[in-house]
């Protein structure tokens, strides 16, 4: 929902200032379908919000499930569609929100990136995705809680800078959906000059670099958008992260077969993580999209995860949930 329209709509109508914490609060909950249900508000106010605004900016056109991950195809006022995943790790849940319908930046090995560029998601389009999460959980009865919060769907968030940082707001908002900055993380491709904006907003936000390679040359081969910020420019942009916010730096590294996972790439990047000791890696198996891009054999995996552990870099390898129903990073791709 539109917060803003709505607080507009409200008091040009003279309604007191608690209706629209009401009506908030509501909408954040997720346990409601529609306005009509909102019964802890007059049956006039009701009607009104009905009339005028959709509760939710997205609407539900198909819903695949896997033992752990469940994604959703939502479609947006336009036609358009986008996905995103629930994601169940056991002890938590996290969802994994989308930022723009496809993306413009064609990696090679990503299935949005292979669909182009549609649009950016406006910061209610955002939002609802988490808000799609909750009213599915509260439908289905289910007692677990959302507990963090992941922008690594469709689209690079950087581009969509505006309604990231809006949406990033109202998410960690108190009057909002209260999920705490430390449970968000935000995942670019490198979009340099943002890397900057964000590290100036100084949140404990969790910023995660997409890397996948140490070599300028592969990286622009899987990376289109390493042209226009190349490795070394990328990689002064982290250090400055790291050295400004004194926190954590996430990178991804999704291993794939005769492209990154040589023993050469392995060494580049054990140097690299050990250059500071804030750096930390998720290496994630490539997940299968498209017929040029192979995963690493296990082996090869296993030859990374064993010298890494030796050799003492912060590191997990991702568990990559929902793979077989295509939901799993790179797999999310809408026609
Ligand atoms: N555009 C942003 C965020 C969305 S992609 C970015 O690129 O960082 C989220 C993560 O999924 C990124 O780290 C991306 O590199 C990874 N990813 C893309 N395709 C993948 C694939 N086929 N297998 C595994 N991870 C993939
Ligand atoms: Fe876009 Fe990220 Fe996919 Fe690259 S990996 S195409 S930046 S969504």
């Amino acid at each position: 929902m539109d917060i803003d329209a709505l607080k507009a709509f409200l008091s040009s109508r003279g309604f007191p200032e608690y209706r629209f914490r009401q009506v908030t609060k509501n909408y954040f909950s997720g346990r409601y379908q529609g306005f009509e249900q909102m019964t802890d508000l007059p049956a006039a106010l009701r009607q009104h919000l009905s009339a005028s605004f959709p509760l939710y900016s997205l609407k539900l056109s198909a819903l695949e499930k896997s033992p752990q991950a469940i994604k959703a195809r939502l479609v947006l006022s336009d036609g358009l569609a986008i996905e995103t995943v629930l994601m169940d790790y056991g002890s938590w849940l996290s969802v994994c929100l989308s930022t723009q319908v496809g993306c413009s930046l064609g990696c090679r090995f990503c299935a949005t990136g292979v669909m182009g560029f549609k649009r950016n998601l406006s910061v209610e389009e955002i939002v609802d995705q988490l808000l799609f999460w909750r009213c599915h959980l509260s439908e289905n009865g289910s007692p677990q809680k959302i507990s963090r919060v992941v922008f690594m769907g469709m689209g690079e968030p950087f581009l969509n800078w505006d309604n990231l940082v809006a949406s990033l707001k109202i998410i960690n908002s108190p009057s909002g959906c209260f999920i705490g900055q430390r449970k968000i993380s935000v995942s670019t491709a490198g979009i340099v000059p943002r890397i900057y904006d964000f590290t100036r907003l100084n949140t404990q936000i969790n910023l995660a670099i997409s890397l996948h390679s140490l070599k300028n040359h592969v990286r622009t081969s899987l990376m289109p958008v390493n042209r226009q910020f190349p490795l070394p420019v990328l990689l002064d942009a982290c250090f400055n992260y790291v050295e400004q916010t004194k926190r954590q730096l996430f990178f991804e590294y999704v291993l794939i077969r005769d492209v990154n996972d040589s023993p050469s790439d392995l060494s580049l990047l054990i140097d690299f993580l050990r250059s500071h000791r804030l750096f930390f890696l998720n290496l994630i198996p490539a997940n299968p999209v498209l017929s040029k891009i192979v995963p690493s054999p296990p082996q090869t995996v296993n030859r990374f995860t064993r010298t890494l552990s030796r050799l003492g870099p912060n590191f997990t390898l991702r568990r990559s949930l929902g793979a077989d129903i295509s939901a799993a990073c790179g797999q999310l791709a809408t026609k």
